[in-house]
């Protein structure tokens, strides 16, 4: 799966030239110290680069002109060290195209009390000026993110450095390509939407083969590279063979491993990131793709069961934002499925008929071979686990007719109270927020999916800041809900998104 770009931001401090070059100098020195101290952090997902002080029009213009035709560039950071009179910007924010942050700092955490005077002031004003700047913003209705707190701030670095992977998906959103090889399950709604407008918010490119065209690929997969992803799997995972016989099950497991080198091989030569597939559309596929699909899961694809594509996308797009990231624990595609309703015990149990990606999962991962009980075809081998316990997002973009949205849900996940031996699909168990009984009655009152794309690895700000900044609506379900006000804000929303 190839990587995104070496992404950069750029560090675009506004003044002006009214305070003399004395003061201009060491405007630039603060910035080139503040750049230089924050890369030096390490905590920052791509680099960030200092631009020459912006204190005239024709400057600030030049300087988003060339952050748009940058194609590394993935978004501006700026901030108003001393005044900046907005008129000189407005220009320069029309014609800028890419992600946009304010950070509203200043370099002196604190009043130098003993030693302040007129010139001190003059010189360290983002109070005064980064107000003058944040209302052209506004009255010019842009979306940015403001960060505001002293720059060597460990919040204000994390919040930053958060930015960028949103900034990063809103960047990558537009090269997401999704191949359909399955179309959407029979008379199934909310997996439905308009794909014209979702090119047009999100710039996805979706588009549908026969499911034949890939079993060409599939079946053009030699016997060797088969042998070999099979030694693979079998030195990796745990081979659970569950009184099957051993040779019949390794069979099975290669028509799996044939699909994903057949798949990626599909995948890669027609330049998609994303799949879905239908149980019931598998042509000459001899199995369902489940260990195939979760294998290409793990290495960076998105994925949506039964022909949803918009999930798939929203995996593809979460695992973008994820990418590189230390420490990660993961990044799926998932289904709400059976609940514990036992009190003191609620949570919803996560799954899929197969395809839950590996890279959620927590200790061993197994094989099994099991009947699947829908379609009609061999019984596929898929991965076995369980999942990560901790903070996660569910997401869900859904079509209402008019408008998308997308839903996310704080969740909160936890193992399962005992081992479901007779379960045979990869597992996880959340308990969504506030509790089950508001987040449930929430995401239903706001027509959430039964798919949705999760990550532990992501955060509820980072979802919202992407859904503005590609401008849909979304709705937040979690610690804060009340439902009396959840249902007024979706009424309200309805009116605004229309
Ligand atoms: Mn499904």
């Amino acid at each position: 799966m190839k990587a995104t770009k070496n992404y950069q931001f750029w560090f675009c401090t506004g003044s002006q030239d009214l305070y003399g070059d004395e003061c201009l100098r060491k405007v630039a020195d603060h910035s080139a110290k503040i750049v230089e101290a924050l890369n030096a952090t390490g905590k920052f997902p791509y680099e960030i680069v200092l631009k020459p002080t912006l204190i005239d029009q024709a400057s600030i213009r030049k300087t988003f002109n060339m952050a748009n035709n940058d194609e590394n560039c993935a978004g501006v950071i700026t901030w108003m060290h001393t005044f900046s009179p907005a008129k000189m910007w407005i220009i320069g924010l029309q014609e800028y195209k890419k992600p946009l942050c304010h950070l509203h700092t200043q370099f002196n955490e604190e009043i130098p009390y003993d030693s302040i005077d007129m010139d001190f002031m003059n010189e360290n004003q983002s109070a005064h000026g980064d107000r003058e700047y944040g209302h052209i913003v506004s009255r010019m209705g842009i979306e940015r993110k403001i960060i505001v707190g002293h720059w060597a701030n460990a919040s204000v670095q994390d919040k930053l450095a958060s930015w960028m992977r949103t900034a990063v998906g809103v960047m990558e959103s537009s090269h997401i390509r999704v191949c359909r090889i399955g179309d959407n399950m029979n008379n199934v709604a909310v997996t439905e939407g308009d794909k014209v407008e979702a090119q047009i918010k999100f710039g996805w490119e979706i588009d549908h083969y026969n499911v034949n065209d890939a079993v060409d690929y599939v079946n053009a997969v030699s016997e060797g590279d088969v042998n070999a992803l099979v030694d693979e799997y079998y030195s990796k995972y745990e081979i659970l063979l569950e009184g099957r016989d051993a040779a019949e099950f390794r069979n099975h497991v290669a028509v799996q491993a044939q699909i994903e080198i057949g798949l990626e091989k599909f995948l890669e030569d027609g330049d998609y990131h994303a799949i879905v597939t239908h149980f019931g559309m598998l042509g000459g596929l001899k199995q369902l793709p489940g260990l195939a699909i979760q294998r290409l899961m793990e290495k960076g694809y998105g994925f949506g069961g039964e022909g949803d594509w918009k999930t798939a996308a929203m995996v593809r797009l979460m695992k973008i934002m994820t990418a590189g990231m230390k420490d990660a624990k993961g990044t799926s595609f998932m289904e709400d499925y059976t609940y514990n309703f036992v009190p003191g015990k609620e949570g919803i149990l996560q799954a899929h008929m197969l395809e839950v990606c590996p890279t959620i999962s927590d200790g061993p991962i197994g094989i099994k071979v099991n009947p699947l009980s829908m379609g009609n075809r061999e019984d596929p081998a898929r991965l076995v686990f369980t999942s990560k316990t901790g903070p996660g997002v569910a997401t869900s973009l859904v079509d209402m007719g008019n408008r998308f949205r997308l839903l996310v849900n704080a969740v909160d996940c936890k193992k399962c109270e005992k081992e479901m031996p007779k379960l045979p699909v990869a597992t996880a168990f959340w308990t969504p927020q506030p509790n089950l009984e508001v987040g449930a009655a929430a995401w239903i009152m706001a027509g959430g999916a039964h798919h949705t794309a999760f990550s532990y690895d992501l955060t509820v700000e980072q979802m919202v800041d992407w859904a503005d900044a590609m401008g849909i609506e979304s709705v937040v379900i979690d610690n804060n809900t009340d439902l009396r006000a959840f249902k007024n804000e979706l009424k309200w929303n309805s009116m605004y998104y229309r």
